[in-house]
């Protein structure tokens, strides 16, 4: 079995079984997420017979098999799971270290920007698949963002879980933890509930729902722009904190002054930062990044009816490790 696949409760009452000290399973634990360790053989401060035992049984699946460095110093890294399927996550370094991990095997949301979803959905990663990724990251990083392939409200279990192990495994801050997502209904209020820490992030991209359906078809057809926004609202007075949404500029598409307005009217009342996102090209799509000067000009009206807004900056993308960029590349 994949040892991340036990958690903190499950491996102590196998640690009982075999006659050991419950706190066997701290130490396990601590290996893996404190001291970077994955293989039980490397974990000295066990019993020998137990090492053995542990190696019987569990295995840590996932490997690195490439390491790409950006020129900006963020890497690319493959991993490759036990099946053969290969998923990747990005690890950027801009003040603190953030692991941007990967949900899903493809993506079922195949929006039109963005290359994860070009093949569909192969299938949902295992918590310990999530997990791993964050495991095999030196150095440890502080903030996790689930922003890689997939979309992680369609993997909702596995995601919560690793949510809930990542805080009480991984020591790992709920505050340090960001989910993007396109918005699946009643999920986001779910989310409030049970993490009302973990940031949210929306990947909005258009300002109405006609836009948005083009862009991304199956997306606003899983959730209608309207009902969205009512969740976010709900989501942000429930937690009281500031929610983040997300803003493709695709040149042409929907990056103009009155898409700025239309955004603007949309999220009003929400306390919020717009994140607007210059578009990384992907293969086989004619969409092209708005010029600088429009992004200037859509960011300066913003500001100017009374938002918060940035323009992120972007890493990896000589790497093809830029945001919508990421697949199963080999
Ligand atoms: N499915 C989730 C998680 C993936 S996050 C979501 O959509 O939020 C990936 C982020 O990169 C999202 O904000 C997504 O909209 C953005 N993205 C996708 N394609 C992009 C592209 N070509 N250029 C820039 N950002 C892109």
């Amino acid at each position: 079995m994949e040892i991340l696949e036990q958690s903190r409760a499950e491996l102590s009452e196998w640690m009982k079984l075999l006659g050991q000290p419950t706190y066997r399973a701290n130490q396990v634990i601590d290996w893996i997420w404190q001291k970077g360790v994955t293989d039980t053989d490397k974990m000295t401060d066990l019993p020998a017979k137990l090492r053995e035992e542990l190696k019987s049984e569990y295995y840590f699946g996932p490997k690195v098999v490439k390491v790409d460095k950006s020129q900006d110093r963020s890497k690319k890294m493959l991993v490759q799971l036990i099946d053969g399927n290969v998923i990747e996550m990005i690890l950027m370094k801009a003040g603190h270290t953030t692991v941007c991990i990967s949900t899903q095997v493809g993506c079922a949301f195949s929006c039109k920007f963005c290359e994860s979803g070009k093949k569909g959905l192969k299938r949902n990663l295992s918590t310990a698949e999530i997990m791993s990724q964050v495991a095999l990251c030196r150095p440890r990083p502080r903030n996790i963002v689930f922003m890689g392939v997939g979309e992680p409200l369609a993997n909702w279990d596995a995601v919560k879980s690793s949510i809930t192990r990542f805080v009480e495994e991984g020591k790992f801050s709920p505050r340090h933890m960001t989910i993007s997502t396109i918005g699946l209904p009643n999920i986001i209020t779910e989310m409030a509930e049970l993490f009302p820490r973990v940031n949210l992030a929306i990947s909005l991209h258009a300002p109405t729902q006609k836009l948005r359906e083009e862009i991304m078809p199956s997306a606003a057809k899983a959730i209608k722009l309207k009902d969205l926004i009512l969740e976010v609202r709900r989501h942000q007075r429930a937690t009281g904190s500031r929610e983040t949404f997300e803003y493709i500029m695709i040149d042409g598409v929907n990056d103009t002054v009155e898409h700025a307005r239309l955004l603007s009217e949309l999220i009003f009342e929400i306390p919020c930062l717009i994140n607007l996102i210059p578009y990384n090209e992907v293969s086989d799509v004619s969409y092209k990044p708005s010029q600088p000067v429009t992004i200037r000009h859509f960011l300066k009206t913003l500001r100017d009816l009374g938002h918060s807004a940035t323009v992120r900056r972007s890493q990896g993308g000589d790497k093809q490790g830029a945001c919508g960029q990421l697949k199963s590349r080999r």
